[in-house]
């Protein structure tokens, strides 16, 4: 039996997009995302964070720094009594490391969560505040996508006229149609 995952992007997503995050104390959880986590944890999805952390390619900070994050992120979910089932990051930038398989919108993390945490991709979801984030879910086959209005979310839908969205308000929104699908 074969689980099922609602990939979570990070920053603009799980939290305030603050450019380049990297200090514990700057981490403010976005609305409604302990009871959206709680929501779709209680209807049996994993939580799985999947996040693109160009800083370190660029030198910006360092691979304990996004540790310290997400250290951080579960300590502020503690008191509502859920937790990310699993964090995965791609650390590099096109420019510096060349193609990687891992920076969304590549599937390289997504493939690696189902492997380590028998998830079944078709029966999961994505939701996230940019592009790349809702590509990554579609080429990863996930059964549907959803972009936030939160972080790059508006700016992203403003960029992208033609292009069809399932967009929802916040997470909570999105967890609600998610468990209801
Ligand atoms: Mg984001
Ligand atoms: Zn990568």
């Amino acid at each position: 039996m074969k689980e099922k995952a609602c990939f979570l992007d990070r920053d603009g997503t799980l939290n305030v997009e603050v450019n380049y995050l990297h200090e514990p104390e700057k981490l403010i959880l976005e609305k409604n995302v302990p009871e959206a986590l709680q929501l779709l944890r209680d209807n049996g999805f994993k939580l799985v964070v999947i996040t693109n952390q160009a800083g370190v390619a660029r030198g910006m900070y360092e691979e304990k720094d996004i540790i310290a994050v997400h250290e951080k992120m579960q300590e502020l979910l503690t008191p509502y009594n859920v937790k990310i089932d699993k964090f995965y990051y791609c650390m590099h930038h096109p420019e510096f490391n060349g193609e990687c398989d891992c920076r969304k919108p590549g599937t390289a993390l997504f493939k690696q969560a189902a492997e380590d945490l028998n998830i079944d991709l078709e029966q999961s979801f994505m939701i996230g505040d940019r592009l790349s984030d809702i590509e990554a879910g579609e080429n990863a086959k996930c059964r549907k996508t959803y972009l936030l209005k939160s972080g790059y979310g508006i700016k992203t839908i403003l960029a992208n006229p033609d292009r069809p969205f399932n967009i929802a308000e916040d997470i909570l929104e999105a967890a609600r149609k998610i468990v209801n699908a």
